[in-house]
């Protein structure tokens, strides 16, 4: 039995997990992680042109399975642990780099993608499946009325490429929405020129707060650390206009550009 609560929707459509990872085109020399296994649809063809696949999957039950399946191969390492509380870094040792392919457990699919952004410096690319409305939210342009948080980091970190969508009876069970495949290449040189990136999140993550509200309301009800910087820094009022930012303007018509020089005002303050 699929466990819902666990986002289990199993690719049974052969097709669809074959154009996956030719996508994705793993090669010899390198070190993939994939994330929920599963019962192995994507992993079958993995480990046949992969270096070393390490598979990261939460549900025990599901283990017996998958280590009856590839628990044989050489380049297969199948971890039982948490894509949340995982460290990414550690995981892929002795590799200090490595690729991700997933199709997601749906419920999760945003803060898992958050924790492999945060994770830039060793992951490099990921290839996902993910809800059709999360790819659309990633790939907003500013102005756009699905830009939020993710549009803005996954823009800050990534260069994301929609590859095709999957319809529902691609999976087993099979889900209410469509899905999409999008590859998302991490930027070498990550955020742009900042040095306190955790600044960056933070000020997007407030700016998001509330949606109809201004970028001004929203940073004078920053929580509670954001909000002590730019209080120290002369309020938001201030540090927007000295940012060149219009107060009145909302979170999701900001540049990638504006949300980089609102950070580097107050990380030049900071210094000053
Ligand atoms: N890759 C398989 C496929 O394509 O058929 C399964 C995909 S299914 C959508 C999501 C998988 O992620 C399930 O195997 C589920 O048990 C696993 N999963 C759910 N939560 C997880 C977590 N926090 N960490 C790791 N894996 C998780």
């Amino acid at each position: 039995m699929a466990k819902k609560r666990l986002g289990q929707n199993f690719l049974a459509d052969e097709r669809v997990a074959a154009r996956i990872v030719r996508e994705f085109a793993p090669t010899a020399a390198e070190t993939v992680i994939e994330i929920g296994p599963g019962r192995g649809a994507l992993t079958a063809r993995l480990v046949e042109q992969t270096g070393r696949v390490v598979a990261l999957e939460f549900d025990r039950e599901l283990i017996p399975l998958l280590r009856e399946r590839f628990g044989a191969r050489e380049n297969f390492v199948l971890v039982e642990g948490d894509a949340l509380a995982v460290d990414y870094c550690a995981l892929i040792v002795p590799a200090k780099t490595a690729r991700v392919v997933a199709n997601l457990p749906y419920n999760i699919s945003t803060a898992i993608l958050q924790r492999l952004i945060a994770a830039h410096v060793c992951v490099s690319e990921m290839v996902l499946m993910l809800q059709r409305e999360v790819v659309a939210r990633i790939i907003a342009p500013p102005g756009a009325s699905e830009r939020g948080f993710l549009s803005v980091l996954v823009e800050a970190y990534c260069v994301a490429e929609p590859l095709f969508d999957v319809a529902p009876s691609a999976f087993r069970p099979v889900p209410k929405v469509w899905s999409t495949v999008v590859r998302l290449r991490m930027r070498e040189r990550g955020a742009a020129d900042i040095s306190d990136e955790s600044l960056l999140w933070q000020l997007v993550s407030a700016g998001f707060m509330q949606r109809r509200k201004t970028i001004f309301n929203n940073l004078r009800h920053a929580p509670a650390r954001l909000s002590a910087c730019v209080e120290a820094h002369g309020g938001a009022r201030a540090t927007l206009v000295a940012a060149e930012i219009e107060p009145q303007r909302r979170a999701e018509t900001l540049t990638l550009a504006e949300w980089v020089q609102l950070t580097r005002t107050l990380e030049e303050r900071d210094m000053g």
